[in-house]
């Protein structure tokens, strides 16, 4: 997954990053480069200014063409055009190479002082990257309410749950949980935890556990230590990890890698701290540890150890920047990245190397389907409508408009609650009703069903979309409203 450059080192593509970004990756760069890794950086841009020059995607073509060629990235942070408009250069990356695993470990350091220290923290979450909320796919219904699409596939489960496993196994790690919240949202969530439970038994050696992500968060700030990897979906990931490198210093010394079967991509968890850039203060660790992701990634195993080595030595010693030890201790990012190159051949009394080896990249069949039911069936239809009505008005009008049609109102829900018939209960409703249609007479539901349905809502309300209610193999493919019988 690396190429050789011209001089037979392998090509590394650069993006050095906003704000922070360029005094985090060049300190990264000036350790790796000392440690003598055969390594050629081919620099390219992404980002604010390439968002400036008008390019909406933040990603030259340019930069694409050289991963493409070198497959591996170092990446300082990109900032996010914020709003509407430009989606993240970050994200996007991720998307178009298709890295699918955020790998993001949180480990206890020496001399970084945290209400966990002494306890041996030492774990790393797995972070589906591609799919989830994080998809982006938004739309409003109304113009007051927004949706925005939790996209989770077999197919996606399947890779970060693997992958998950392997990179276990590449650490010598002996336990993996699979963090979900699969007691509310069934199907999304729900599949992750079907295919975490299916695939597990292929790695006996690993012990495999599910826990509900609330209570891992909770769990992750009472006893950190039972964990070792926790493999989860994309938003839930986002925030875990955030909180695991809470746990070890900050953001300051959170590393991750983007991995797909092609590219990887490694970079800070850490944003580009604007208030900070140029300041010569800011902590690189997180970078360097990026940097040391990415050396043991290209098989440069005695590199990677040099740097972690000098990187706990140094903190051992006592140097560290302000984000640790305060204004007054502190040394500046360039006196910080010279410590450690000095302490380059240093051993550090707090390290205990691992037996790493490469991760066994799963490989997959690029066929989208991965479930073939063999019978499926139409058994119902959702119909979106906007309306400016309370339910005991709009149930009785869309049950009206039905009337003659082979469908029969079922329900009306509102943000996920049973509104009409009536509970008696109090729900309060938005402008966006689902209204839930069955056969009147029992079969099934056809396409021309579902446009003489829409035919007749349309005369007299404004639909905004449905969603059709499948059977897969007689089970049903939807969930019931609360309140829903
Ligand atoms: P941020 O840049 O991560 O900074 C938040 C705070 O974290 C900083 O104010 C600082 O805390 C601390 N921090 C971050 N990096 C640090 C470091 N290397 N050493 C010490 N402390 C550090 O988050 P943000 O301010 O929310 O985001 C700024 C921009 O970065 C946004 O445009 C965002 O979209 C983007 N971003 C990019 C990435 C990425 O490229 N992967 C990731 C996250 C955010 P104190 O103020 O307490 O000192």
């Amino acid at each position: 997954m690396s190429t050789p450059s011209e001089s037979g080192k392998t090509l590394v593509t650069l993006i050095l990053g906003d704000g922070i970004g360029p005094e985090v990756s060049g300190s990264a760069r000036r350790i790796v480069d000392a440690t003598g890794a055969p390594i050629e950086w081919e620099e390219r841009e992404a980002g604010a200014e390439v968002f400036k020059r008008g390019l909406p995607s933040g990603v030259p073509q340019d930069t694409i063409d050289s991963i493409n060629r070198s497959r591996v990235v170092l990446k300082g942070p990109l900032e996010t055009p914020v709003g509407f408009g430009e989606k993240s250069a970050n994200v996007t990356l991720r998307k178009l190479f298709e890295t699918y695993a955020n790998i993001r470990p949180a480990r206890e350091l020496p001399g970084v002082v945290t209400p966990y220290t002494g306890r041996g923290v030492d774990l790393v979450v797995v972070r589906e990257n591609v799919e989830d909320l994080y998809a982006g796919i938004e739309h409003m219904q109304t113009p007051g309410v927004a949706q925005c699409l939790k996209l989770i596939s077999r197919k996606g489960c399947e890779k970060i749950v693997r992958l998950a496993f392997e990179f276990a196994r590449s650490e010598g790690r002996t336990s993996v949980a699979c963090a979900t919240k699969s007691n509310i949202m069934k199907l999304t969530e729900g599949l992750l935890k079907r295919t975490f439970e299916e695939i597990a038994p292929e790695y006996p050696e690993i012990e495999a556990w599910h826990v509900i992500v609330d209570n891992c968060a909770h769990q992750l700030v009472k006893r950190p230590e039972q964990f070792d990897v926790i493999v989860t979906t994309n938003m839930n990931g986002d925030i875990l990890s955030d909180l695991t490198s809470g746990l070890v210093g900050g953001l300051g010394f959170a590393p991750s890698a983007n991995l797909g079967s092609d590219v990887a991509i490694f970079e800070a968890v850490h944003g580009s701290a604007p208030k900070y850039a140029g300041k010569d203060t800011i902590n690189p660790t997180a970078m360097i540890g990026a940097s040391i992701m990415m050396l043991r990634h290209l098989g440069m195993f005695d590199e990677a150890a040099a740097i972690e080595n000098a990187i706990l030595f140094t903190l051992e010693s006592g140097v560290a920047t302000r984000d640790v030890v305060g204004d007054e201790r502190a040394v500046g990012t360039t006196a910080f990245t010279d410590a450690v190159i000095s302490n380059l051949g240093q051993r550090a009394a707090a390290y205990q190397e691992r037996a790493y080896r490469p991760i066994d990249m799963p490989s997959f069949s690029p066929d989208p389907v991965r479930v073939r039911p063999g019978r499926r069936a139409v058994v119902g239809v959702d119909v979106f409508v906007e309306s400016e009505l309370q339910p005991d008005q709009l149930g009785p009008s869309v049950e009206r408009l039905a009337e003659g049609s082979r469908l029969r109102l079922k329900v009306v829900t509102n943000r996920g609650t049973r509104v009409y018939p009536s509970t008696g209960t109090m729900t309060d409703c938005v402008d966006s009703y689902p209204c839930r249609f069955v056969p009147a007479a029992g079969g099934e539901v056809t396409d021309a069903d579902v446009i003489d349905l829409l035919r007749r809502i349309g005369a007299e309300h404004r639909w905004n979309h449905i969603e059709k209610l499948y059977e897969f193999d007689g089970e049903p493919a939807f969930t019931k409203a609360q309140g829903e019988d």
